[in-house]
């Protein structure tokens, strides 16, 4: 199954979706709960998705210092202002990409502060816009466990969330629709996981740079039937390249873990980078950061407030430590990489001494300095050397 078609036919459809008056459109947030819009009859728009395409197409340098000027600091959150900046300026990559002129106009726009507070910032400036109703999940945050009180308090959360979209739509939520879609859901992300697992294998048959493509279904595509047969094709032909030893990088001789966010306009160039030094991104934080195996069909609502509690970045530095050593075991990584993204410290885990604590442990740790979209804060020099030298020394 071709990517490209999966990703422009979703992209198409969002764009007839907005101009039939028959169909509505829900913006989400990456990790939120895209299972309730999808069974509620939403089509699902996810900015964040569209902040990595700004960056990756590097539109966002254009873009970033237009918000800038109408006052969001140049330290949030690029995605924020590469969106907020190519909105202002009445433009999107979808357009080259797919001749769609504008991104969708939101229904309703859901976002969820397990990730980051930035996503309200974002979401209500874009409420505000469109004039649109905008619902806000805020769970407990940053846990060591997750406790039954924090799953009880979302559910209530989603709950609430359901009944406004029940107005939204005149009908009720039928409890089948939302267990076909977290089933749905919990299918496709149980490949995906396998699909990140192929990397355990020497030579490894995909990289950390791979996978920032491959990912793009389980993060707009999450609840449907097109994901999940998406990542059926993908698994099967890596589990071939894996069995055959086909090797993402040739001569394969060290293994990397990535910690923190793509810089999504250099994924080429860096991608080249680690080939030249034999080096492999084996596995990373960020791509596990769409791992939900624990959605049950039977259950979906406490289910899906445990998954999307649960993630990385809602956990205490303990867990970040234990969760990143379990990893560096399993697929038996030489060093990990800890990229200190400037306007994103909720996805850098580098500030509060974990590259230490690691390397107190015997694993080697280094960190670069960088940003997910604004290039401003990335030299391409600089990283280099410091990638080229830590795997020099392991
Ligand atoms: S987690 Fe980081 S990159 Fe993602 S929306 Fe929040 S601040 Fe932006």
């Amino acid at each position: 199954m071709d990517m490209k078609r999966v990703m422009k036919d979703y992209f198409l459809d969002l764009d007839q979706a907005s101009k039939d008056p028959e169909r509505k459109v829900a913006w989400c947030t990456s990790v939120g709960p895209a299972e309730i819009l999808r069974a509620m009859g939403f089509e699902v728009f996810f900015p964040e998705n569209h902040g990595a395409m700004l960056g990756a197409t590097r539109v966002c340098m254009d873009t970033i210092p237009k918000a800038n000027a109408m006052g969001y600091s140049p330290d949030i959150c690029s995605y924020l202002t590469s969106d907020v900046g190519a909105y202002l300026k009445g433009i999107t990559p979808l357009t080259k990409a797919y001749g769609i002129e504008s991104v969708p106009r939101p229904d309703i726009l859901v976002y969820n502060t397990n990730q980051c507070k930035d996503v309200m910032h974002w979401f209500e400036y874009f409420a505000h816009e469109f004039d649109a109703p905008v619902f806000g999940i805020h769970p407990p945050t940053h846990l060591p466990e997750v406790e039954e009180s924090h799953i009880a308090d979302v559910v209530k959360q989603f709950e609430e969330l359901i009944r406004v979209l029940e107005k939204m739509q005149g009908r009720a939520m039928r409890r089948e629709d939302l267990q076909r879609t977290c089933a749905l859901s919990k299918q496709a992300t149980d490949l995906w996981a396998e699909v990140l697992e192929t990397a355990m294998a020497r030579p490894s048959p995909l990289t950390f740079f791979d996978s920032t493509i491959y990912m793009g279904p389980i993060v707009v595509l999450r609840g449907t039937k097109v994901a999940r047969d998406y990542y059926r094709v993908l698994l099967t032909d890596l589990k071939i390249r894996a069995a055959a030893k086909v090797a993402a990088v040739p001569g394969e001789s060290k293994r990397i873990y990535w910690d923190g966010m793509p810089v999504w306009g250099r994924l080429r160039s860096m991608s080249e980078l680690f080939k030249a030094n034999h080096a492999c991104v084996v596995a990373s934080t960020y791509c596990n950061s769409w791992i939900f195996t624990d959605f049950d069909p039977a259950d979906p609502l406490p289910s899906m407030a445990y998954a999307y509690l649960k993630i990385f970045i809602n956990r205490n530095d303990q867990y970040k430590e234990d969760y990143i050593r379990k990893l560096v075991n399993e697929y038996s990584i030489d060093g990990v990489i800890f990229h200190d993204a400037k306007t994103c410290p909720n996805n850098s885990n580098s500030q509060y001494n974990l590259p230490s604590r690691l390397r107190k442990g015997g694993i080697p740790a280094v960190i670069i300095n960088g940003d997910l979209c604004d290039l401003r804060c990335y030299s391409d020099e600089q990283s280099s050397t410091v990638i080229e030298a830590f795997v020099e020394t392991l």
